[in-house]
């Protein structure tokens, strides 16, 4: 994209935003070609964590529906009234829940990507029964065995799977990883993707603005994709 002093949008955001948009869809489309995916199958989350109404305005403009937040607050106080004038917005909380802020997260969001330990199942399966909302939910695997990171542990996941389905009842879509940051994502990819598939799991939330495209190779059927759309982080 050529830009020229005399293009009343050369200093906007949205035209930034816009373009951003424009090139992460062409990498999917590349990749799904390259991998002989259809990119239908593959849901591009939008991260606007950190960011304000107007870059979300832009994305909503350029066509963009799935949105990805990691704090219930920050997305209580930002996404009411972007919903308001965009009825098809699908939020998504992509970020640690508290128990204490699930009956937020059950009300404001659509999918849920880190359902990580037991007592969180149970509380989940309580308020979308009170609620009378039944959310799809991706379980955080902790491909990593990363102390410092949420996520059930590779070794206890079918069972946890079993027991997030079978005993709370919840609307298990898939499984969600963040691979360690100095080692190679493939691996925890190829990893998340063997106990999805052995747990009947169609749904892979995995892979992010440095490795989408990996991602997709190994079966993503959704990437949250933050930088690469919004810029660094404010
Ligand atoms: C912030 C975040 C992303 C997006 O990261 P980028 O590198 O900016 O694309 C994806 N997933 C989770 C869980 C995040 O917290």
């Amino acid at each position: 994209m050529i830009l020229t002093v005399s293009d009343p949008d050369a200093a906007s955001g949205s035209t930034e935003v816009g373009g951003a948009l424009a090139a992460v869809r062409d990498g999917i489309a590349a990749k799904c070609r390259a991998v002989g995916r259809d990119p239908a199958g593959v849901a591009l989350i939008a991260v606007s964590k950190t960011h304000g109404p107007e870059p979300i305005a832009a994305a909503i403009a350029a066509g963009q529906r799935h949105f990805g937040e990691n704090r219930v607050q920050e997305a209580a106080a930002k996404w009411p009234a972007i919903r308001a004038t965009s009825s098809d917005i699908r939020l998504h909380l992509i970020g640690p829940l508290q128990t204490n802020k699930v009956s937020d997260a059950v009300a404001l969001f659509d999918v849920i990507h880190t359902l990580d330990r037991p007592r969180l199942a149970e509380k989940l399966a309580e308020e979308m029964a009170r609620q009378a909302r039944r959310l799809p939910c991706f379980i955080q695997i902790n491909t990593g065995r990363e102390a410092q990171k949420a996520g059930i542990d590779p070794a206890e996941a079918d069972a946890f799977i079993a027991v997030a389905r079978e005993t709370w009842k919840l609307d298990v879509t898939g499984l969600m990883c963040i691979p360690p940051l100095n080692e190679q994502a493939a691996i925890h990819f190829a990893f998340l993707r063997e106990i999805a598939a052995r747990n009947g799991l169609a749904q892979l939330s995995m892979g992010m603005s440095d490795d989408f495209e990996t991602a997709i190779a190994f079966g993503a059927t959704h990437i949250r994709v933050g930088s690469a759309i919004f810029g660094m982080r404010v």
